[in-house]
């Protein structure tokens, strides 16, 4: 674990860096939708500079924190560099010191429910979107071998989708072996302030694939989670390097996929939206990727307005924060409908799951279409 003067080295450094343009308030969905400052990139910042300069921590300041959904589209847009997801995380820990204990335990609550196995699975099944469709099938000629992050909620929410991710990749000649749910990668700890316990299941799974020569993430979520690894560690930490080491052999499955030859795959022409996660596009830059897959596969992707902002579900937010989580979702779902496709697709868990709830059209993720 960093020290705490290591932190905030970091994070000054971080702060140092933003020039107090404005530009990232045009793409932050929470300012867009509330208009305070406060509830802005810049106005997080300055809340926890402030923070940081003179401990000036208020109840207030976090609930601002609280309100922030970790999209990251202010990333995008910062001419500066601002990594503002890494200083969220300090403020976030610093600040979680005013949180009331109600809130407390709640949080505590739904962080041991979604990561422990036995407690998760018995309301995950009952909660189920999808049973994995088809038999499972193995690679005619092996070409390589992959480790598959399971996740933890994914695989008994909606199984077919790494169903479909290992039967993909099985036709393209790879062995895939499957994480177990147990190896959560930290995302819910860490967003939820719980740092320790993140970083105690992080160094867990570092130590476990530290093996695997490519690790595929079918969650976006899970996949900048564990491309984030390193910045988790201070660059003198033992585990710098070899969380380094982890992130640089971690891929998106789309990203696996757009060098090889997919002409084995299905092929249709079935009108879609696609709704690019925050963690995908923001988080991981790869914004476009999927699309350009699927119309190579011969889908025809809508344009989707506002493709770039949040669709409210961002991790637990959609339990913590639900009027706003609420208003991006039928915001997002407006936009998704507007061209009459005859599904959605997407690429998170987390935004399959909340969209769900509130679309007339199915909502799969984007690899369910491939394994028809
Ligand atoms: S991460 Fe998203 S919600 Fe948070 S400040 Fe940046 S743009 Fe706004
Ligand atoms: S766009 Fe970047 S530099 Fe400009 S105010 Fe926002 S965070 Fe600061």
């Amino acid at each position: 674990m960093q020290t705490i003067d290591i932190k905030n080295l970091k994070a000054n450094d971080i702060i140092r860096k933003c020039v107090h343009c404005g530009f990232c308030l045009a793409t932050c969905p929470t300012y867009q939708l509330l208009g305070d400052e406060l509830d802005s990139p810049r106005g997080r910042i300055y809340l926890i500079k402030s923070a940081l300069e003179n401990n000036n921590s208020s109840t207030d300041s976090l609930q601002h924190l609280d309100r922030c959904l970790t999209c990251r589209a202010c990333e995008t847009t910062c001419p500066s560099g601002v990594e503002y997801a890494q200083l969220l995380d300090v403020g976030r820990e610093m600040l979680e010191e005013k949180r009331p204990v109600w809130q407390k335990v709640a949080r505590y609550g739904v962080r041991k429910l979604l990561t422990t196995p036995l407690l998760f699975n018995p309301i995950g099944f009952i909660a189920r979107h999808s049973k994995a469709q088809g038999v499972l099938i193995k690679p005619k000629k092996t070409i390589g071998k992959v480790l598959l992050l399971g996740g933890c909620v994914q695989p008994v929410l909606a199984p077919n989708i790494n169903h479909s991710v290992k039967n993909i990749l099985a036709k393209l000649g790879y062995e895939v072996e499957e994480t177990p749910q147990k190896q959560c990668c930290g995302a819910v700890d860490l967003h939820l302030s719980a740092n320790k316990d993140a970083l105690k299941k992080v160094k867990a799974n570092i130590e476990a694939w530290a093996e695997a020569e490519i690790i595929i993430s079918s969650a976006s979520g899970c996949g900048v989670m564990v491309k984030d690894y390193a910045t988790l560690f201070d660059k003198e930490d033992a585990y710098y390097e070899k969380a380094l080491k982890i992130s640089q052999k971690t891929q998106d499955i789309a990203e696996f996929l757009a060098d090889k030859d997919l002409s084995a795959l299905k092929k249709d022409d079935k009108k879609i939206s696609y709704h690019s996660p925050c963690t995908l596009q923001h988080g991981q830059k790869l914004g476009g990727l999927v699309e350009t897959i699927l119309q190579q596969l011969g889908y025809n992707p809508a344009t989707v307005q506002d493709g770039h902002l949040c669709c409210g579900s961002a991790g637990t937010y959609s339990i913590f924060q639900p009027k706003l989580s609420n208003q991006l979702k039928t915001n997002k779902l407006k936009n998704l409908q507007a061209s009459n496709p005859e599904m959605i697709v997407t690429a998170n868990i987390g935004c399959l799951m909340h969209l769900q709830k509130g679309s007339k059209i199915p909502v799969k993720h984007w690899i369910e279409l491939l394994n028809n």
